[in-house]
């Protein structure tokens, strides 16, 4: 496994190209959009594949973004329709829909630790190919 403890962070503004995603769980019922600087295709870009028990589990592929790079077109992650899961240390919470299943995205809950960034599941954009994505691996389970 690649040490590749702390991925770099989208946000924005930036001076780099920028590409705006379409994304959803697979009913639908969570939908937003979120722009991506550089995009997902550019040389510098990679989705992180972890090895902690959920990742492994959900096959998140997991780009890491601030807050203000996210546009809720549905419902928020605050609503009663966006089940939230924590395990471990607490530290992190896990979002899915609460219809369909599908694992959305997670976040920071701790104070200074990855504060205001979400890690989005790519596997929820839409026209966008993961095979076709740079991956870089993460031992999560050691962490
Ligand atoms: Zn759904």
């Amino acid at each position: 496994m690649a040490d590749v403890r702390y991925p770099s962070v989208h946000a924005m503004p930036s001076d780099k190209p920028s590409q705006k995603y379409h994304a959803s769980c697979h009913c639908q019922l969570v939908r937003y959009t979120v722009t991506l600087s550089p995009p997902l295709h550019d040389i510098e870009s990679w989705v992180v594949e972890c090895n902690c028990s959920i990742c492994a589990r959900n096959g998140y592929l997991n780009v890491y973004v601030q807050n203000d790079c996210i546009q809720f077109e549905t419902v928020g992650l605050e609503s009663e329709l966006v089940e939230k899961y924590r395990f471990g240390k607490q530290r992190v919470q896990h979002y899915f829909c609460s219809r369909c299943g599908s694992s959305l995205m997670a976040e920071s809950i701790e104070p200074g630790f990855y504060e205001g960034v979400k890690a989005l599941n790519v596997r929820m954009f839409h026209d966008v190919d993961v095979r076709t994505l740079q991956r870089r691996e993460v031992d999560g389970r050691s962490l």
